[in-house]
């Protein structure tokens, strides 16, 4: 009996030594990015540095919600997220820490990560103009803004407001221009819609292809999805203010949670994320662009052409995202 209890007691013992060694090399994240998206980079990380990273996949909002209501008991090292809103969001509440690493400084450019070094974006979304290149030439566009003068009446489509992306690019704009201009550039868009506001980006850019209207606004990844499906659709894509501040971008990215139990190795894992090897991963499953401006994208990608990003800081879309949708609500954009 005695014998038993000292063998069990040092088993524990032996389990206690043994359990945070191994556990140390393994990273726990929460990630809105599905498996398909993630498993094969995480799989070559693990390859390559023995470290095991495990995750659970569930929508923006739901990881959001789970890692407030776990608190300091989250078995989440790291939260990998779309959209900047959703990023800034996660910090608002507290669930990331900043990260003081100049590897991620280095590669990823200052207006893709959060001014308090709590998130980093790790792939660029750009939202931009696509056309009906039947009824349309490039030289008839220029800017996001001027989809609201009075020659593209009726021949304008747009996803729905409630979509994040388009908080965010209007959050952007009120960055860029302040709020007023920004509701008369909205206004001005929603009396030129040919159909109310579509549920996705795809169904939009299936309506300009289908001849409902002429231009829109759309992430070029669903661009990139649709013609892969269904190539020879009538669509161009079109990089708008140039000559002014830049396309609009957003990013997917990812930030170390406020009680991580493997910081160091979340941050190492974070840091070969954005390393030129990590960024074509992380961005070519999705046709996204490479957030680390020394590596180049997918060949589909690069053949869209190349253009200026607008450099205001996405964390504005963060920041500004009540006043977007409420200023979109008084513009009567649905
Ligand atoms: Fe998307």
């Amino acid at each position: 009996m005695k014998m038993t209890s000292f063998g069990a007691l040092l088993g524990a013992a032996v389990f206690a030594f043994a359990a945070p060694a191994s556990a140390e090399d393994e990273v726990v994240v929460y990630s809105a990015r599905n498996e398909q998206l993630i498993k094969p980079i995480f799989d070559a990380y693990t390859k390559e540095t023995g470290v095991r990273i495990k995750f659970i996949t569930d929508k923006e909002g739901a990881l959001l919600q789970r890692l407030k209501a776990e608190g300091d008991n989250t078995p989440a090292d790291m939260l990998i997220t779309v959209d900047a809103g959703n990023l800034w969001e996660a910090a608002r509440e507290g669930s990331l820490k900043p990260v003081q690493s100049k590897v991620l400084a280095a590669n990823i450019p200052a207006h893709l990560r959060d001014p308090g070094n709590q998130w980093f974006g790790l792939s660029v979304r750009a939202r931009t103009i696509f056309f009906n290149n039947q009824k349309v030439k490039p030289a008839d566009l220029s800017t996001y803004e001027d989809l609201g003068s009075p020659k593209w009446k009726g021949r304008l489509c747009l996803r729905t407001s409630k979509k994040v992306y388009n908080q965010s690019l209007v959050a952007m704009m009120i960055a860029e221009h302040g709020e007023a201009k920004a509701e008369q550039v909205i206004k001005s868009w929603i009396s030129n819609l040919a159909a109310d506001p579509f549920p996705d980006d795809t169904k939009t850019l299936e309506a300009i292809a289908a001849g409902q209207c002429d231009v829109g606004i759309a992430n070029t990844y669903y661009f990139g999805r649709l013609v892969e499906k269904k190539p020879g659709l009538p669509l161009g894509i079109f990089w708008p203010n140039q000559k002014q501040n830049g396309v609009h971008v957003n990013v997917s990215g990812a930030g170390i949670t406020k009680h991580a139990k493997h910081e160091k190795e979340a941050v190492r894992l974070l840091e070969w994320l954005s390393s030129e090897k990590a960024q074509n991963l992380f961005a070519d499953v999705n046709l996204e662009y490479p957030a680390n401006p020394a590596v180049k994208p997918d060949p589909v990608v690069a053949a869209w052409g190349t253009f200026k990003q607008n450099p205001v800081n996405v964390a504005k879309a963060g920041e500004l995202q009540a006043a977007a949708v409420k200023l979109m609500d008084r513009a009567g954009y649905k």
